[in-house]
């Protein structure tokens, strides 16, 4: 073989494409042939950086918000419960196993600390938004767009700040049930972390401030403003939580 065959073909050995043939014959030349021989391994070595280099990338928490949207758009009208696959089934009992375990649990924090059964319905919540298509009902950072996609579907009209600045890009909104009622979720993203921030009307007229809850990983903190009481959910730490908490009391 001469050293030109042999170099047009070092990708293609490189990447496994070659047939056992061709492969054997390949690694003969390069057994003789130093000059060959280097050429590969500068090659291997560039490809291995390359590789490594290129996994350290992670997709931003709002580009994956915006697939994991796009995606929940597009499935949603064909989903029907009867049509749930049984993968789906499975998955879905096991995230109610889940959260009746740390229900469990949350119980008897609750009760020690004098603190509310919110916490569970939100943990709930919380866990069943993480799965796929159930983050965002709109999609967008723009909080022009998220707070009016809020007229007429719930009965408060909660903060939605522009956090960017603070490293907490918004992520969108979605209507959800818990407590027995319909209400809005403001969705924000630090990191990989997302952040669910719930409000309602509440019982109580003025403000208070911010008290915390934390259990299995995951941090609730809830404060009261403007007659609507907040609750975020997170299993971002609680330091920067509470971080994002007064940046979001601050920005109203
Ligand atoms: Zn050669």
């Amino acid at each position: 073989m001469v050293c030109d065959t042999c170099r047009d073909s070092l990708e293609a050995r490189l990447d496994d494409e070659l047939t056992p043939d061709e492969a054997r014959e390949i690694d003969r030349h390069l057994a003789t042939c130093a000059s060959c021989s280097r050429q590969f391994a500068t090659l291997t070595e560039t490809h291995r950086l390359l590789s490594e280099n290129l996994m350290r990338y992670a997709a931003p928490d709002v580009l994956k918000a915006r697939i994991r949207g796009a995606i929940a758009q597009a499935a949603s009208p064909r989903v029907s419960v009867r049509a749930a696959p049984p993968w789906w089934r499975q998955l879905a009992a096991g995230i109610l196993i889940a959260i009746a375990s740390s229900g469990v649990t949350l119980t008897v924090v609750d009760r020690s600390r004098g603190g509310t059964a919110a916490a569970e319905e939100l943990l709930a919540s919380h866990v069943r938004s993480l799965m796929p298509g159930h983050l965002t009902d709109v999609v967008s950072t723009e909080q022009h767009t998220v707070k009016p996609w809020f007229n007429g579907r719930v009965d408060v009209s909660p903060a939605v700040p522009n956090l960017d600045g603070a490293g907490f890009p918004l992520v969108g909104g979605r209507a959800d049930y818990v407590r027995g009622r319909v209400v809005p979720v403001v969705v924000y993203a630090r990191r990989q972390h997302m952040i669910n921030v719930y409000a309602w009307p509440s019982p109580s007229a003025g403000a208070a401030s911010a008290k915390d809850l934390s259990r299995n990983g995951y941090h609730f903190v809830t404060w009261r403003s403007g007659g609507i009481e907040y609750w975020a959910v997170s299993d971002l730490n609680a330091a920067e939580l509470h971080t994002f908490v007064a940046t979001f009391s601050a920005a109203r």
